[in-house]
């Protein structure tokens, strides 16, 4: 299950509501900026979230169906802890010709997701400072007293048309909000969506405090730091129904998901991993990469065998591999051994039905540590 769906909503269609400078349209403008924000949370948080927009560039889907009911099948999927609906607009004040001299984010929103304001009240900061704007004023309403619906047409939509808090709790999405970047009647506020620069810092910032509020982190490039070759056991002590993930790649994403072990199931651990997050892992002898987080697993060595062995069986003019993860094929090559060397065996693995010793040097000089084909250590 992911964290969160974030159904963002591009207000209104192309050539919609043109500003006061006629360049810039509402309808145009936010498009722009929704497709960034979509952008940059594939971009950093697809591990957690899915984006998706209410329509295409060129589309004009109707408030309440098209657009805010989106949300409702997402939250009826049941695929999401969290369902945020976000339509993304500029503001006018009416008026006739309309003031220009009105600036500010408002925020409008449903009744029924009081819980939601406080964090509404701070993403309308957010956006205000991101165009060196102000907070105006944020408003939640019903439509008549005949239904007490939301007001807003795609807010409404959002909410499944819950006409009460327990219809909007069953099926309404979880946060459901338009958010009024500034007023296109205004000539600053206009004239900063004409910059992409600018759309795109707006959406960062958003994306980046929502993903922040809900705990949500953003993807890292981390790298390796260290590893280290063992011998151990790793027996699974996560209770969950969701168990511990196997992957084909030092990252948590989806993509690298290869298999699930559940609590009590055990493997044999030949490398420890650190990573520059701070992040460790463990090899399997099998290949697979596991977490070394000990809220998810327990990690115990195996009896060291502590045997001297002889290389033999290698050609006068051939070399025994000692490797860095017990496979022919996987890992690197650290050191050659000649026939006759001497080893201390200390581990003892098996990969593919393939024997391996895990040996070092066993004195103080030259030390090695390394996986070597167990064929030919007698
Ligand atoms: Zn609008």
């Amino acid at each position: 299950m992911k964290k969160l769906a974030l159904v963002i909503d591009p207000g209104h269609y192309p050539g919609y509501n043109p500003g006061v400078d006629p360049t810039v349209y509402e309808g145009n403008v936010m498009y722009s900026l929704a497709e960034a924000e979509k952008k940059y949370c594939d971009a950093k948080y697809s591990d957690q979230v899915d984006c998706i927009l209410t329509r295409g560039m060129n589309e004009n889907p109707s408030l309440e169906q098209g657009r805010g009911h989106k949300a409702v099948e997402m939250k009826q999927s049941g695929n999401y802890e969290i369902v945020m609906f976000m339509s993304d607009h500029t503001n006018a004040p009416g008026g006739n010709p309309p003031d220009p001299n009105v600036t500010g984010v408002c925020i409008f929103t449903s009744q029924f997701r009081k819980n939601t304001y406080d964090f509404l009240r701070k993403l309308a900061d957010v956006a205000a400072s991101a165009m060196n704007s102000h907070f105006l004023y944020m408003d939640a309403k019903p439509l008549s007293a005949a239904d007490p619906a939301d007001w807003w047409g795609v807010v409404r939509g959002a909410m499944n048309h819950a006409k009460t808090q327990q219809e909007a709790d069953q099926n309404g999405a979880d946060y459901a909000f338009i958010i009024e970047h500034g007023f296109h009647t205004n000539p600053v506020e206009c004239a900063f969506f004409k910059s992409q620069k600018n759309i795109q810092r707006m959406a960062e910032a958003k994306i980046d405090f929502i993903m922040e509020y809900l705990g949500i982190k953003k993807a890292t490039n981390s790298t390796m730091t260290a590893f280290w070759l063992c011998d151990g056991t790793l027996e699974i002590t996560y209770a969950g129904a969701d168990g511990v993930n196997l992957r084909s790649g030092l990252k948590i994403t989806n993509s690298n998901i290869v298999g699930t072990l559940y609590k009590g199931e055990k493997r044999r651990v030949v490398q420890g991993i650190k990573m520059s997050d701070g992040q460790e892992w463990y090899r399997l002898e099998s290949g697979e990469y596991i977490t070394a987080n000990k809220n998810y697993v327990k990690y115990t060595e195996n009896n060291r065998k502590e045997k001297v062995g002889k290389v033999t069986g290698v050609a006068s003019n051939d070399v025994l591999n000692v490797r860095d993860f017990p496979n022919s094929s996987a890992g690197n090559v650290t050191k050659t051994l000649k026939d006759g060397n001497l080893v201390r065996i200390i581990g003892e693995c098996y990969n593919n039905g393939m024997q391996w010793y895990l040996v070092d040097q066993g004195d103080a000089s030259n030390k090695f540590k390394g996986f070597v084909a167990a064929r030919y250590i007698k």
